[in-house]
């Protein structure tokens, strides 16, 4: 037992005092499980509530899906931004803030809840760094789909008030005030060119509120006019890399570079198209020129992406923007296919394993898995604390 405790402090020491990336070192599964389990994750993007708002236990192992409590246990994962998602046929309904709220309450409830020793209600990045020293996974909402709030900054209120703390401004689907990157060549979809003057309204009070202004699935227009008009940093929660896998999903370098200039942070997504243009090419959904050549009901094979294609993103961005703009967005449960070696949850220990092997220190991964967006939510909280108190 010494033995091995000696061995692990000479690992760590050799991982904190590494010049940058060096040879990649062999690890016993021990050491790694130790060193990974120490590192604060937060995946920035997870979709399980639209499973538990149908009545899926997330306590209960499950064949299917990518996220269960135990499997959240075996990754080491720390903190989930679980996703208040809306679908966009409920607008059609006038039922979208109906459904936000069954949403919010498929987290709250069934998740938080029903298992009080497991989970815990996060609402700053206090809360999340205390759940990580009483050993709890915190549990955070985020909004996917501005849609979900009717048109009504009272109801984005209400949203906070119940724990949101970040909203992707749009889906798939272009709203009434926001362009979407999910709808652009539709041209029965009425566009504004970005945000539009209320678009910029909502921006202005989720600064003020503290709620994290989310730019994954909006149209690049719509892009920049966040990054004008925010007063705090942004994030994009479930994104990759244009420069990789060229879909209208991920973000360009220059995108990249200015988000990270404003202190913000692209959660890299693990979804086979978002890193893998071979995915993305073979896909009717990310690929419009393909979808037009199948006939009705054909669904192709879309061939798997790799671990090491999720590592190939954030040394994208590393290299582009700095390792300051880099972190964790899975979108477990919202995508159909995921990478061989980071098939769930379960499999994040994986991903610390071939950081290391690319010769990132431990401070490093750290930086990526949970430093950066926790820096992001200070600044945001901070920017609300000014702006509330009318400096
Ligand atoms: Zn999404």
């Amino acid at each position: 037992m010494r033995a091995r405790w000696i061995s692990l402090t000479i690992l760590l020491l050799t991982l904190q005092c590494g010049e940058g990336p060096s040879q990649p070192r062999s690890r016993t599964p021990s050491s790694l499980e130790e060193l990974h389990s120490s590192l604060l994750l937060i995946d920035a993007h997870n979709d399980l509530p639209s499973y538990t708002v149908r009545g899926v236990d997330v306590g209960k192992p499950r064949n299917e899906g990518h996220t269960d409590l135990p499997r959240l246990r075996q990754g080491g994962v720390d903190a989930v931004f679980f996703s208040a998602y809306v679908a966009r046929g409920y607008v059609g309904k006038n039922q979208a803030a109906h459904r936000l709220l069954e949403m919010i309450d498929a987290i709250r409830t069934d998740i938080v809840e029903r298992y009080p020793n497991d989970f815990v209600l996060a609402l700053t990045a206090d809360d999340i760094q205390r759940a990580h020293r009483e050993g709890k996974i915190a549990a955070l909402i985020g909004i996917e789909g501005g849609h979900a709030i009717e048109d009504s900054l009272r109801i984005l209120r209400c949203a906070y008030a119940l724990g949101a703390r970040y909203m992707t401004l749009t889906h798939a689907n272009t709203n009434n005030w926001a362009d979407s990157s999910g709808d652009l060549d539709d041209p029965t979809v009425k566009h504004h060119g970005g945000l539009t003057p209320f678009g910029e309204e909502v921006v202005r009070e989720m600064n003020r509120l503290g709620m994290i202004v989310d730019v994954s699935h909006v149209s690049d227009q719509t892009f920049w006019d966040v990054l004008r008009v925010s007063r705090a940093p942004v994030i994009a929660s479930h994104s990759s890399c244009r420069a990789i896998s060229h879909i209208a999903r991920n973000l360009s370098d220059e995108m990249i570079r200015a988000l990270a200039q404003k202190g913000g942070v692209i959660c890299i997504n693990f979804g086979c198209e978002f890193v893998s243009q071979a995915s993305a090419d073979a896909s009717p959904y990310f690929n419009p020129k393909l979808a037009k050549q199948l006939r009705p009901g054909e669904r192709p094979q879309v061939p798997r992406a790799r671990l090491e294609d999720v590592v190939a993103h954030i040394e994208r961005v590393v290299k582009v923007a700095g390792i300051e703009a880099v972190g964790i967005g899975s979108d477990f449960d919202g995508v159909e296919c995921t990478p061989i070696g980071l098939d769930d949850v379960s499999k994040f220990p994986a991903l610390t394993e071939a950081l290391l092997a690319r010769g990132y220190r431990r401070d490093q991964i750290a930086q990526i898995y949970g430093g950066n967006l926790l820096r992001v939510m200070r600044a945001v909280e901070a920017v609300a604390r000014q702006l509330r108190s009318g400096r």
